[in-house]
């Protein structure tokens, strides 16, 4: 084509990158790679090839890691630990901040590399995937410096196995080495199978920057190395990147071992069009929405909801984009779509659309390369919310769409998926904006933009798009602990009936208290409760299932309590308390009876228990978000969000105090909250249903119930309408508990380690503020 063509036609010539330097090095490295343990590369075992999914050419043999591959780089991981986490924040932020700069040396050799192993455009790895890598290296280079003064009172974990897709290899590669190395952990990372290349050259990378040997490790492979990774028992913590089922395999294998867990799984985010909208530029944010990096986005916008008074007109104009679209060889700067990552890929994308018998199907009329993975730019209109391809995950270059009426109905149809990771959503009104994008069940919302995303800004998702954020002090915090020894629990069981006992003067059975009403137990049975003296006190309700579910119930019914200011919150705090303080003699005799502590440690913790509400009452309306700092002309709002409905087993060894601190947080933060009082001594909780109903409570927020923790625990960690599950009990299994939950992938909190203090500081606070909450993180780009 000559240059009077191309202006004739206006056409894009051919503009492809060198491959030049980057074939040099696979070939010096021999084209077989080994494993990256303790600063050596270890002799290419068992391989594996890694293919240029554009082409199908085998660029390189990847070995294949096993167990004791896993276990060499555990134990190197372990020893680096050592002086590792012992270097100063600033010592540790220099070699961050080397690591940035050398990722900014050879990024161009990054990017081609990227580009030739996952078939993403290279427009995308040069300007993307690569400048995003080095920014988080620069930005975490500054939390380890920082980290030291900011967080005085927290520790790392230790090794963290790390375990990332292949859709950003050296992106999710960076979100996760390096807030794990600035928190002053060390890793053991590995890559997917498909896509190995860059984390190799991340490697080498490490050794020039002078990073001690063993703090990063990589291990190659495929799910068995992951298996050997998840399940080895010298790691503290797993941090996993990939598909739902995987990560719901994760949280199975790893129920009960103490590690720490985040996950970031899978999406269908919805893309909302309003039809006030500014509409060319809602579709070029739709390409970039669904056709970057072929659709292979967990975050990408697959999900078209566009308001029907400008469906028709906003279809077509999509389908003349789609038809310009170019698809081609990734290496050419001027390609906007490459290939998709593997055949298996491939066909799992083919496979979907053509089952599917619903709407109606466009593929872009655009010149297909004639080999290669690619897959056209495909549009599927008129589904029904409910169709298959409305709510699974086809990870590929396939934008499904509905339309929607009110704003209302924009919000029931975008929330109507088991995922919550992003949402965009368009319009020129600001107000109907903002009123809506708290509204998105979702991690991250994109107003009049989408995948927008920097190392400032939490990235993560709820329901089963997984918990935990990558980003920013959120996400740092997740590679962190209380530097405080937790106590152990002794398990504490209901006392046993003497052989003579004596009765009280009335009988009293406390009953359950659901939906602000004291109500029976299902099973109609219950148990009575004696002080260690043998004195029986009186009785509780045995409860079961049924009671859960009602409990549940009730409490999804309170939503509003969500959207109740904080102010009104804390007020009701308060008022709890003063009621509290009204009859705390009576508390404190009640605590002397089941615990037979002294009078006064009896007193002490009633006394506890009004402090500890007072200090949630004050936070009520001082636990802020922030304005993240991201470079963007906008602003990226970080806001504190509620759960939504909490289970909590309470502790056993506090019975007030214990239940308050469980309590008190939860709903400041506009919880709904289910507790499962003291098992062993529960009638210090029930005395509460008083208390609440003279507090203004509204019913359903606080929900109490009584009887057996395995049980109760198992049923309320396993509902799919409980969004967060606590324990603090004594006797329930946490093993038992966190399999329960992979139901619906809830975020635990679980005291596999042990439990607060509760009478100290350690027993409130932030620790609990932060388990109360997810953070939601709402760009807002601005300027016309
Ligand atoms: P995948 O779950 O198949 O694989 C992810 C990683 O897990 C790979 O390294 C794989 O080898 C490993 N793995 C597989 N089986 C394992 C096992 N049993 N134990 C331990 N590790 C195991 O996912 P994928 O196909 O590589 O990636 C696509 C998925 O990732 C999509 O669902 C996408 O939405 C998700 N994703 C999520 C995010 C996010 O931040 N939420 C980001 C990128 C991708």
């Amino acid at each position: 084509m000559t240059t009077a063509d191309i202006f004739e036609t206006m056409d894009y010539g051919p503009a492809p990158e060198s491959d030049k330097e980057a074939r040099a090095w696979i070939a010096s490295q021999g084209p077989a790679f080994g494993h990256f343990i303790d600063g050596s590369f270890t002799p290419p075992a068992e391989t594996f090839a890694t293919r240029n999914p554009a082409t199908g050419e085998d660029l390189a043999q990847i070995s294949q890691g096993s167990d004791s591959d896993v276990d060499s780089a555990v134990k190197a991981a372990q020893r680096a630990f050592a002086k590792w986490s012992k270097l100063s924040g600033h010592q540790r932020a220099k070699h961050l901040y080397a690591i940035a700069r050398l990722l900014q040396k050879h990024s161009r050799l990054f990017a081609v590399l990227e580009t030739m192993d996952n078939g993403k455009p290279i427009r995308e790895s040069r300007d993307i995937d690569v400048p995003l890598a080095q920014r988080h290296f620069y930005y975490h280079a500054g939390l380890a410096q920082l980290a030291e003064d900011e967080l005085p009172d927290m520790a790392p974990l230790g090794v963290c196995g790390q375990i990332i897709p292949w859709n950003f290899p050296l992106l999710m590669l960076a979100w996760k080495i390096a807030p794990a190395l600035a928190a002053g952990n060390t890793v053991v990372l590995k890559p997917a199978e498909y896509t190995s290349l860059t984390a190799h050259l991340f490697a080498y990378i490490c050794n020039e920057a002078g990073l001690p040997k063993g703090v990063v490790n990589i291990v190659t492979g495929d799910g068995r190395t992951g298996e050997a990774i998840t399940t080895h028992d010298g790691i503290a913590k797993i941090a996993f990147t990939g598909s739902t089922d995987v990560g719901r395999h994760i949280r199975r294998a790893t129920a009960g071992q103490g590690k720490a867990l985040t996950l970031e799984l899978g999406g269908k985010s919805p893309y909302i069009v309003f039809e006030d909208a500014d509409i060319d530029s809602a579709i070029e944010g739709l390409v970039d929405a669904i056709w970057f990096n072929q659709g292979q986005v967990c975050c990408a916008g697959s999900r078209l909801l566009v308001q029907e008074g400008i469906a028709d007109d906003f279809h077509n104009r999509l389908k003349a984009r789609m038809d310009n679209l170019r698809i081609g060889d990734p290496l050419d700067k001027c390609i906007d779509i490459g290939a998709v990552v593997d055949p298996i890929q491939h066909q799992t994308i083919t496979r979907l659309v053509n089952e599917n018998r619903d709407g109606e199907t466009y593929h872009a009329a655009i010149t297909m390369p004639d080999q290669g993975c690619f897959y056209p730019p495909t549009l599927i209109t008129g589904l029904s919310p409910s169709a298959p391809l409305m709510q699974e995950e086809i990870f590929g270059p396939v934008l499904v769409s509905t339309t929607f009426r009110t704003p209302g109905e924009a919000v029931e149809l975008a929330n109507n998926t088991r995922y919550g990771l992003a949402a965009s959503l368009w319009s020129e009104n600001i107000n109907l904006a903002l009123d809506i994008a708290p509204k998105l069940v979702a991690g991250v919302v994109w107003v009049n933009a989408t995948n927008l995303f920097d190392a400032a800004a939490g990235f993560g998702g709820k329901r089963e798009s997984g918990f935990g954020r990558e980003g920013g002090w959120e996400g740092l915090l997740s590679y962190l602990k209380p530097n405080t020894k937790l106590a152990p629990i002794k398990p504490l069981h209901p006392v046993a009936p003497p052989k003579t006992a004596t009765s009280p003067d009335l009988d009293r059975t406390a009953k359950m208290y659901i939906g602000g009403k004291q109500t029976r137990p299902d099973s109609g049975y219950s148990q009575a409760i004696f002080s260690p003296k043998g004195k029986l006190i009186g009785h509780v309700g045995i409860g079961s299932r049924k009671d859960i579910r009602n409990a549940v119930e009730a409490a999804r019914a309170a939503a509003s309590w969500g959207k109740t200011t904080g102010h009104l919150r804390a007020q009701i705090l308060y008022y709890i308390a003063e009621n509290l303080s009204a009859r705390s003699d009576e508390f404190a005799t009640r605590l002397t009876d089941l615990t037979a502590s002294s009078t006064a440690k009896s007193k002490a913790e009633v006394e506890a228990s009004i402090s500890r509400l007072f200090s949630y009452a004050a936070w009520a309306d001082k636990y802020d978000g922030q304005v993240k700092s991201v470079p963007l002309r906008g602003v990226a709002l970080a806001m504190n969000e509620p759960l939504g409905v909490i289970g909590a087993l309470c502790p056993d060894e506090a019975p007030l105090l214990g239940a308050i601190s469980v309590l008190a947080p939860a709903i400041a933060m506009g919880n709904r909250i289910i507790l499962t009082a003291s098992q062993a001594a529960p009638l210090a909780a029930t005395d509460l249903y008083q208390v609440l109903e003279t507090s203004d409570v509204p019913a359903g927020v606080v929900n109490i119930v009584t009887g057996d923790h395995a049980e109760l625990g198992k049923s309320l960690a396993g509902h799919m309408d409980v969004d967060g599950f606590w324990s603090f009990s004594s006797t329930a299994d946490p093993k038992m508990l966190e399999e329960a939950s992979c139901s619906n992938l809830k975020r635990t909190w679980i005291n596999s380690m042990g439990n607060p203090d509760w009478f100290d500081k350690q027993g409130g606070g932030r620790a609990f503020l932060q388990n109360s909450t997810d953070i939601k993180t709402i760009w807002v780009p601005y300027g016309e």
